[in-house]
């Protein structure tokens, strides 16, 4: 089978988290004890009245192929909500509906592209963005963020990185996996940049918008840049702001013309999102908005626990995650050191797998994120599965030796 596969998809690797995720399945399945912190998921379940509302659309008979860019409903719902949280002013043809945030990602992208062109990709960047970029023919260009700033890009480093082929930046904020968030004068100074290179699009990837803690305020760049609004295609979607993971509602808001490209490419792929799934997000986006405070509250809860008690990990050092819901750990204090089992512990892939085969706790490796030796520790979980996936880690790394120059 595998010489009728195509070339394009041997570019590409399976998305990192759901192997991680697989492996977890596959370590319990031989009967391991494994806390799973690699979920990228919101552990509640969907608000009542969401839920309610799609009963409601599929009893009315909402069962049928919607308009592709998604219901004039949806569409007004996302306007509505893009004015409220965003102070954004956005017509219904500026916004298309996919099945999830990535779908969105992918469309824009196939919309877009053509074989030499260059996507600019903060890293340590979500799993996807890059495949996406090849899988299209075109380059990903990897800007790594700066250490002492959260792992954020500055705008000298923007502004090195932009060529003549450079067709989009990619910007995500809250960011997975880091958990940092840009600021209004940090997104300013991007904007800036941006302003002498008309032709480059941005996409601003804002689906963790409602988890920031602390001091930090999520503030999308069209809002500190209007004039970029032109070229800048907003992703978001109701998966992680209303546990709505399993629905796959995502959507784009941006210039018209774009939209209409995009909208062309899905009247040949997934012809509209679910009808019933646009419904309950019909009411997540316009009715109470109450359920998404409380989320909020609680990952504010389990970021407090999840640093308390990832301190003072010997080997590990992080930044407190200002948003989503992760800590992005640098363990290169842990690397060459060996294991109780006599193995030496060369890359962070080394790591994950030693924690989650003799540890008990399941992480992602930074390398899928690219950059290492990081691991992605999520507290999207519970707390009484962070705390103990935690004193998984610390027993883990406490137990590893140094090297004293043996062979190995
Ligand atoms: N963008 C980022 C940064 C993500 O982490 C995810 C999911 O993990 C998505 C987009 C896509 O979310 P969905 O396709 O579930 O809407």
């Amino acid at each position: 089978m595998k010489h009728l596969l195509s070339e394009r998809l041997s570019s590409i690797k399976p998305s990192p988290s759901s192997s991680a995720n697989a492996r977890v399945g596959q370590l319990r399945a031989q009967g391991h004890d494994i806390v799973n912190l690699t979920i990228g998921e919101p552990d509640f379940d969907t608000p009542e009245h969401i839920k309610q509302a799609a009963v409601a659309a599929m009893n009315a008979g909402d069962t049928h192929y919607t308009p592709t860019p998604g219901t004039v409903q949806l569409r007004e719902a996302i306007v509505e909500k893009l004015q409220r949280d965003n102070g954004l002013t956005y017509g219904v043809d500026e916004i298309v509906v996919g099945c999830g945030g990535k779908h969105v990602v992918f469309h824009a992208l196939a919309a877009t592209l053509n074989p030499g062109d260059e996507v600019i990709i903060p890293a340590p960047y979500w799993v996807s963005y890059p495949d996406l970029v090849v899988l299209h023919g075109a380059q990903p260009v990897i800007v790594t963020g700066e250490p002492h700033n959260g792992l954020k890009i500055s705008a000298e480093q923007l502004a090195s990185s932009i060529t003549p082929r450079t067709k989009w930046v990619i910007l995500n904020s809250p960011n997975n996996p880091t958990g940092s968030v840009y600021s209004e004068s940090e997104l300013l100074a991007l904007a800036r940049v941006l302003e002498d290179y008309p032709q480059v699009l941005v996409m601003a990837d804002e689906i963790y918008e409602h988890f920031v803690f602390g001091e930090a305020r999520h503030t999308s760049i069209v809002k500190v840049a209007p004039q970029l609004k032109a070229r800048t295609l907003i992703v978001n979607g109701a998966s992680k702001g209303y546990a709505m993971t399993g629905w796959r509602i995502g959507f784009g808001a941006g210039p018209a013309e774009l939209i209409q490209a995009i909208v062309k490419l899905l009247t040949q792929t997934t012809s509209c999102p679910s009808s019933v799934s646009q419904a309950a997000a019909v009411a997540a986006f316009t009715g109470d908005q109450a359920p998404v405070a409380a989320m909020s509250a609680a990952y504010a809860q389990r970021c407090k626990v999840i640093v308390e008690e990832l301190t003072d990990i010997p080997g590990l050092g992080f930044d407190v995650p200002q948003g989503a819901f992760y800590v992005y750990a640098d363990v290169s204090g842990a690397i060459g050191k060996i294991t109780p089992q006599g193995q030496r512990v060369a890359r962070d892939s080394d790591l994950v797998e030693h924690l989650a085969e003799v540890g008990g706790v399941a992480t992602v490796t930074g390398a899928a994120f690219g950059l290492s030796p990081y691991l992605r520790i999520s507290f999207a979980g519970d707390e009484q599965s962070i705390r103990e996936g935690c004193r998984r880690i610390r027993r883990t790394l406490s137990a590893l030796q140094e090297n004293d120059g043996q062979q190995l």
